[in-house]
């Protein structure tokens, strides 16, 4: 029988605390503040200029010597938490960042207890990770076999589908052989308004960000299907092989979508693999409101989504659906000793998720997306995500109300851009946009929609309300008039 070692007898190495009862109120205490600062979140600035004094303690020599949690919990109070972007404050509107919830931050706590490692094995946290998964089939009419992962964001899943076409176009070989020893020219296609994530995984899959054709948009920012047609035409007569066209749902710009029907039907009769980038828009799908405008979507081979940001679920949480098991499974199974399957024990539950991505290690951030859903419902969340359009449509009437204000782009989702009228629009908008961050009110992003610098809106966050739409408008049109002042 094994004996407990004593206390004395023990080599202390283990780092779990010595006084448990004293680390216990600590943590109750580190809960209750970051619940105080959720409950209490829109009485802070959405974001404040960082003191020099407070970045200088972030370039300290590696300590060597332990420090007290109470104390690092303090630091943490007074020069982390005071400091990041804001997303989670409902007048956070820029790029696109969700806000997080309260049941979320506590899956993510639960999953950092349990500390599981999802790259494999048999365990329950991944037939969680595959509940998510089929769920997502289903939302996404999918056959029932389909496969999908969880990763890092919509940059890394593109990423993966973008891989997965390849290896389906060139043939599994072509993992050992490399890209170079084939003869065929691979081309990838996707609109002019399609996130630089693309052109990326295409530099990173060693086919070259050149090979990804920018299809140009139609008045309401959507990728033009002939266009489309004609450059694949085209490629192929000089000897190119088109083999992978991305729809967007919820452009970056704008949020415009592309006619997915189209696409499919492109697709299908071109034989190119359809993906879809629906890094936010996709998961308007859980909105029976908005859901009609992603159809065609469920014909897509394989759709790349982000959780963290529609879906309301914390930093961080993107997502991979795959249509067929067998060709997203091809792309990166590799056999390994150490990685042996077995039928029975913990090395059971083959396939792994190692087997659907370049990770090996992994988190459970399927946990954090798995309680959201269960905690909220689909409805409900479908619901938020029909609301911040709801509040998007309520600033453009209320621009289109001021004189002073120039709508930039249509609204087709939860994205608006706009400018001040000034006569110099580009500096007058960005200077605007810097005294909105500063002045903690509101923080909303820049983009460039043809040669017109645009304050641009993206409401993701569910804490978004129509007061904090009318702060926003308030302060643009109050630091506007400073900038047209004679
Ligand atoms: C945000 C976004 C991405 C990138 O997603 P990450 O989660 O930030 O990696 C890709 N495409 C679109 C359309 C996006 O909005």
């Amino acid at each position: 029988m094994n004996q407990a070692p004593d206390r004395a007898a023990r080599a202390d190495m283990s780092l779990d605390p010595d006084d448990w009862t004293a680390l216990r109120s600590q943590g109750h205490r580190m809960l209750d503040d970051m619940l105080d600062y959720l409950e209490h979140l829109r009485e802070r600035p959405v974001w404040q200029p960082i003191p020099q004094s407070v970045r200088d303690h972030f370039s300290e020599p590696l300590p060597l010597e332990p420090e007290a949690l109470p104390a690092i919990h303090r630091q943490f109070m007074e020069e982390i938490l005071p400091y990041s972007v804001g997303n989670a404050h409902p007048g956070f509107m820029g790029w696109v960042h969700g806000g997080g919830t309260a049941v979320g931050m506590l899956a993510e706590m639960l999953a950092a207890g349990l500390n599981a490692n999802l790259g494999g094995r048999d365990q329950i946290p991944i037939a969680v990770e595959r509940q998510v998964v089929r769920w997502m089939g289903d939302l996404f009419g999918f056959p029932e076999e389909a496969s999908g992962l969880f990763v890092t964001g919509t940059s890394m899943a593109n990423f993966i589908a973008l891989l997965v076409a390849r290896t389906a176009a060139l043939g599994a070989a072509s993992r050992q052989n490399g890209v170079a020893a084939s003869d065929l020219r691979l081309t990838a296609y996707a609109s002019c308004g399609a996130h630089g994530c693309i052109a990326q995984a295409m530099d990173l899959a060693g086919l070259g960000s050149g090979a990804l054709r920018r299809i140009p948009v139609n008045a309401r920012f959507e990728m033009d299907l002939q266009r489309l047609q004609e450059s694949i035409l085209s490629d192929r007569e000089a000897g190119f092989t088109p083999f992978f066209v991305v729809g967007t749902a919820g452009t970056v710009d704008v949020g415009a979508l592309d006619d997915f029907r189209g696409l499919a039907a492109l697709c299908r009769r071109e034989r190119l693999w359809f993906h879809v980038d629906g890094a936010f828009g996709a998961l308007a799908k859980l909105s029976p409101e908005l859901a009609p405008r992603l159809e065609g979507m469920e014909s897509a081979d394989s759709i790349a989504f982000d959780f963290h940001k529609w879906g309301q679920v914390p930093y961080d949480a993107g997502f991979i659906l795959v249509r067929d098991d067998a060709q997203h499974r091809q792309a990166f199974e590799s056999p390994a000793a150490y990685l042996r399957r077995e039928s029975r024990g913990a090395a059971g539950g083959s396939p792994w998720p190692c087997d659907y991505g370049p990770d090996l290690s992994r988190g459970f951030r399927a946990l954090k997306a798995w309680f959201t859903l269960k905690a909220f419902g689909a409805d409900r969340l479908g619901q938020v995500i029909a609301h911040t359009c709801a509040l998007a449509r309520y600033l453009e009437s209320r621009i289109q109300q001021c004189p002073e204000l120039e709508l930039l782009a249509p609204v087709a989702l939860n994205i608006v851009c706009f400018r001040y009228r000034a006569a110099r629009p580009d500096e007058a908008n960005a200077r605007i946009v810097v005294a909105l961050h500063e002045s903690g009110i509101a923080v909303p992003s820049t983009t460039r929609l043809g040669d017109a610098l645009a304050i641009r809106v993206a409401i993701v966050n569910h804490r978004t309300e129509h007061a904090d739409i009318d702060r926003l408008l308030d302060a643009v049109l109050s630091f506007g008039s400073r900038e047209v002042a004679p």
